[in-house]
């Protein structure tokens, strides 16, 4: 089934003609439901899937796609669909919203919005594509493997405290203790060096889990930039010199307090600077902090193995670690950036990356002030 509801076109030639019935026999073998407005929003063309998904028998023509598709977010507040497509100027998609029927039911909804020029040649008139796809099993799918990972991670928390604790002081008696075996102290540092790695892993995926649950809170506070700074170029020397590195610190412009959630931007730094270590084995490790009128602009810099072309548009995503053997000589979830990009929306920051394989990287994150922030309500 294919429509154009517009006023009767003059004939194609037959070129034209061909070209179009192949365009739709493409639109209508495609599984996913493609609508197609004019510049008012109304249908111009669907597809076979189309009513499918928004289970009608027919669409009139002419008809304002806000009466026939009427989706909600995940807490039920409808979404006006005209003016979500009337602002999209540059390709939307979400995978948060949801369908329901007039039987109450309801579907997960995958929703791609683009904007297009539809008709033939120049002129023709502008519009906008929408797909549309049921997503429920796999939204269900998910549901169930988020809360599994928050379940476990909880679980786990206190079991590798108590290792950790335990271990740890293990190796304090083991430091006191005359002529024990070398071999001991060495398996309790790499017993540790496990456990702590563990736990490191235990924290992203709990943090993970309340990210993926909308469930992470912003708590504003004045943060001293240089203390921040400071402590954690002071945390982190220790693991840097035991590979050799030099962990350095650069403060540019009058630094004074930043406004946003100290535990969230430690956080990042965290990850950016833990990276640094583990895929740098010589040069140094630089913590930056500068001044701008609107916030903080953090940035970590590393003299290390670098990331080529490719995998910097995949290092944010979840689970993904790079091939490079280097990377694989080092213990990872593919989690750390994953969770950061997920904190740095909530802080309404900005990320950047700049690499080159073999020459290093740099993490970069703008941290606006948010001095008068209001929280939007849930
Ligand atoms: P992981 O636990 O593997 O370190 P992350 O999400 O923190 O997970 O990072 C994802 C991937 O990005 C890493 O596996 C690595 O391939 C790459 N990466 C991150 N930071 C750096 C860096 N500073 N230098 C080189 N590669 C990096």
């Amino acid at each position: 089934m294919f429509k154009r509801n517009r006023k009767p076109a003059p004939p194609l030639p037959q070129a034209a003609q061909i070209e179009h019935e192949r365009l739709n026999s493409l639109i209508n073998s495609m599984a996913d439901a493609v609508i197609a407005v004019d510049e008012s929003k109304k249908v111009v063309v669907y597809n076979a899937a189309a009513l499918n998904v928004l289970d009608l028998n027919t669409i009139k023509p002419n008809t304002d796609v806000a009466k026939i598709i009427k989706p909600v977010t995940s807490d039920n507040h409808p979404v006006d669909i005209a003016s979500l497509i009337e602002t999209t100027t540059t390709p939307y998609t979400s995978r948060d919203l949801r369908l329901q029927y007039t039987d109450n039911s309801s579907i997960s909804l995958y929703m791609s919005i683009a904007p297009v020029r539809l008709g033939y040649g120049t002129k023709g008139q502008g519009g906008h594509v929408l797909l549309l796809r049921d997503i429920t099993r796999e939204k269900s799918l998910e549901d169930e493997r988020d809360e599994f990972i928050s379940v476990i991670s909880h679980e786990l928390r206190t079991p590798i405290a108590i290792a950790e604790g335990n271990i740890s002081n293990a190796q304090l008696i083991a430091d006191r203790t005359e002529g024990i075996d070398p071999a001991i102290k060495q398996a309790l540092g790499e017993a540790y060096n496990q456990v702590l790695f563990l736990a490191g892993m235990i924290n992203d995926l709990s943090t993970l889990g309340r990210a993926e649950q909308g469930s992470l809170k912003l708590e504003i506070e004045a943060i001293d930039v240089k203390a921040l700074v400071a402590e954690l170029v002071s945390n982190y020397t220790p693991e840097a010199q035991k590979k050799g590195l030099e962990m350095k610190s650069e403060i540019i412009g009058e630094i004074g307090e930043l406004h946003s959630s100290k535990l969230y931007v430690r956080e990042v730094l965290q990850n950016f600077i833990t990276n640094a270590i583990k895929y740098t084995s010589q040069g140094s490790v630089t913590l930056e902090a500068s001044y701008s009128s609107q916030g903080i602009h953090f940035a970590v810099r590393d003299t290390g193995i670098g990331i080529s072309k490719g995998d910097q548009d995949r290092v944010f995503d979840k689970f993904f670690r790079s091939e490079d053997y280097r990377t694989r000589q080092a213990n990872g979830t593919g989690l750390g950036l994953y969770v950061t990009s997920k904190i740095t929306r909530l802080l309404h920051a900005e990320i950047t990356l700049e690499s080159e394989l073999n020459k290093g990287s740099t993490f970069s994150i703008f941290v606006p002030n948010l001095e008068n922030h209001v929280p939007k309500p849930a």
